[in-house]
């Protein structure tokens, strides 16, 4: 197969594609409500001759796209949903909210979804000549941010067919993903009192807003005593009423548990619920506690990594006219940056000194190199779902560069460089990457059956699902 015609093939969709990554980027639809986000992709895959399938596993925004016939199934992952409160103009230096309050793609998932999908249409084509046979399944996958939507898509049985799948991200550097996550639990707890008049009768009164406290208060002296690899973060959903002359009736706390697999997660949870129940005990009030999503750790694959590798340098990188890298250096004025990029650039001193020497030590606003591949055991003590994945089928990710260097997660900055030519460039660029690994996957039966070799050892253990049987995903 000759991976420039797959380049080719993107080339011709890229106002296709382009015009895609701006719809989704204008509807910005929060976890679990990308409606029309999903009507958008779904008539792309129908007209492209998509096998297409709505409604996976029970969630309405959740869907596939299928070509081909036989053996390899290779899936590639798409995400699409956005940030609340993220609103921001295109193209520009400022933060200035489109709608005020409203919602904007703070992590790039326009450029994800159809940079993966620009990688499925590509190798659809080469099929379709006869140049590569197996079949490629692009995966809508919902909700990420809000609630982990490739967990509840792994727990109902999806990607466990798969021979593997692959995945990328936009970032500030064109990058391997290599190492773990942490897993992830979600919980609330809601707190039950008796309301009184906090000053005339509070011998009559329980109040759970203590309750919340205690518990607070508990989980810190906890902290100390936890696994270096665990965290635990909290939000107060719920503090009861405003008036301070109430005993609050009501209460809720919201908890992220990590661990440095979902054994560790599960075990820390089993502590944080001793301390609420111990809060409850205390303040005589009732507790309950609800699930509200969970990832899993995410389990590396070499032979996938390096294959991703090979094909960031096979792909010729974009570049950038002058107007596209002054609006990079000018965005870049606006947030503050340390270090050098990439995340596991600091582990190893050739990659250290190599990316010093591409990126000015970190001063240049373009990262227009890529960041040599070396297997580490880098932990990253975020999460993310596509862990679950990585338990069911070979999966790896890679970052590639959509804004400029050093530019905080989940910012303004992301959503004003996510409708640009430059962030266009390197969502065409990821796609050239999948669709050329999508391609050696399926002419090298040797090199997938490698990937799965090292799967089978790293993924012995087996998916240990972090949610419950039937947990509902929560919508927005
Ligand atoms: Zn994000
Ligand atoms: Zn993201």
């Amino acid at each position: 197969m000759d991976k420039n015609k797959l380049f080719e093939t993107v080339e011709s969709k890229a106002d296709l594609l382009t015009a895609l990554s701006d719809r989704i980027w204008e509807y910005a639809e929060l976890s679990m409500m990308e409606h029309k986000s999903t009507a958008a992709y779904l008539q792309i895959l129908r007209d492209e001759g998509f096998d297409v399938t709505e409604n996976l596993c029970g969630i309405e925004t959740a869907f596939s796209g299928a070509f081909g016939s036989g053996r390899p199934y290779i899936g590639i992952l798409g995400e699409y949903d956005a940030l609340s409160g993220l609103s921001q103009e295109p193209g520009i230096t400022e933060q200035r909210p489109l709608i005020e309050g409203g919602c904007g793609q703070g992590c790039g998932h326009n450029l994800l979804g159809v940079a993966s999908l620009g990688a499925a249409i590509a190798v659809k084509q080469a099929i379709e000549a006869g140049e590569l046979s197996g079949t490629v399944i692009f995966y809508g996958c919902p909700g990420e941010e809000g609630c982990a939507g490739k967990t509840f898509m792994a727990r109902d049985g999806m990607f466990r067919d798969l021979d593997a799948a692959l995945c990328w991200h936009p970032g500030d550097v064109n990058e391997i993903s290599t190492g773990s996550n942490a897993a992830s639990i979600q919980v609330e707890y809601i707190f039950t009192g008796i309301a009184a008049h906090a000053a005339g009768n509070p011998q009559h009164g329980r109040s759970a807003l203590d309750a919340a406290e205690l518990m607070n208060v508990g989980v810190q002296f906890l902290r100390e005593h936890m696994d270096p690899k665990c965290s635990v973060h909290y939000s107060f959903a719920d503090a009861g009423g405003l008036s301070p002359n109430v005993v609050q009736p009501t209460a809720k706390l919201i908890y992220m548990v990590r661990g440095e697999n979902v054994r560790k997660a599960k075990a820390l949870l089993k502590r944080v619920d001793n301390i609420a129940r111990g809060a409850a005990l205390m303040t005589e009030t009732e507790m309950t506690t609800r699930q509200i999503d969970g990832t899993s750790s995410t389990i590396s694959n070499e032979v996938l990594e390096q294959l991703l590798y090979d094909n960031l340098c096979a792909v010729p990188l974009p570049t950038y006219t002058q107007r596209e890298l002054t609006y990079a250096a000018t965005l870049k004025t606006t947030y503050h940056t340390e270090g050098l990029p990439g995340n596991r650039t600091a582990e190893n001193r050739q990659v250290r000194s190599f990316v010093a020497e591409k990126s000015d030590n970190g001063n240049a606003a373009v990262n227009d190199f890529i960041i040599p591949y070396v297997p580490s055991n880098y932990f990253n003590p975020g999460s993310s779902d596509v862990g679950d994945v990585s338990w069911l089928t070979p999966t790896a990710q890679f970052t590639a560069v959509t804004w400029p260097s050093g530019c905080p997660g989940h910012s303004w900055q992301i959503v004003s460089a996510g409708r640009t030519s430059f962030a266009h460039k390197g969502m065409l660029y990821a796609a050239k990457v999948l669709a050329a690994s999508v391609s050696d996957l399926m002419t090298k039966p040797e090199l997938l059956e490698k990937a799965r070799a090292e799967f089978r050892i790293s993924a012995a253990e087996g998916y240990d699902c972090p949610i419950s049987k039937d947990l509902l995903p929560t919508i927005g």
